[in-house]
């Protein structure tokens, strides 16, 4: 079970979103005005932080950059979601300081999938961003030893 903010302003997605993640066994909270996610995001203590790009008042651009800003916040992997794909969109997401995304419509598939890779990862450095959440994992079968709890 894992922590997981949701900052969307599309109700039906928000609902998408936390079905799914639900069914996967996590807990969510959402939020539909980016200006709340910082404070929703302090008391909530997510293990990972999912955003729309497209947002009103705060983009999510500018959101990733305050997340990364943020003392409580600066470790939390993000994954992206974006309405749009352009070439160049990928290099500007990832610098903002997001681990992933994924286009809208998603695939609840690749959805799901990338979010179980963010979680998997170790937590954000200070110099940037953790490992590839895209690197195929070598050995798929559980690890016998630490258990993150
Ligand atoms: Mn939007």
């Amino acid at each position: 079970m894992a922590r997981i903010l949701i900052v969307e302003d599309n109700a039906l997605n928000i609902k998408l979103f936390c079905d799914l993640l639900a069914a996967h066994g996590h807990r969510t909270e959402a939020v539909t005005d980016s200006r709340e996610a910082l404070d929703a995001g302090r008391a909530f203590g997510p293990d990972l932080i999912i955003t729309d790009i497209q947002l009103p008042h705060i983009s999510g651009i500018e959101l990733m950059e305050m997340i990364r800003a943020d003392d409580k916040l600066k470790s939390v992997p993000i994954m992206a979601v974006t309405a749009y794909s352009a070439s160049g969109d990928d290099e500007r997401i990832r610098a903002a300081g997001a681990q992933a995304y994924v286009s809208k419509p998603i695939s609840v598939a690749r959805f799901v999938q990338t979010v179980e890779a963010l979680l998997a990862q170790p937590a954000v450095t200070e110099t940037g961003a953790a490992a590839d959440a895209e690197t195929p994992d070598e050995d798929g079968s559980p690890d016998p030893g630490l258990s993150p709890g």
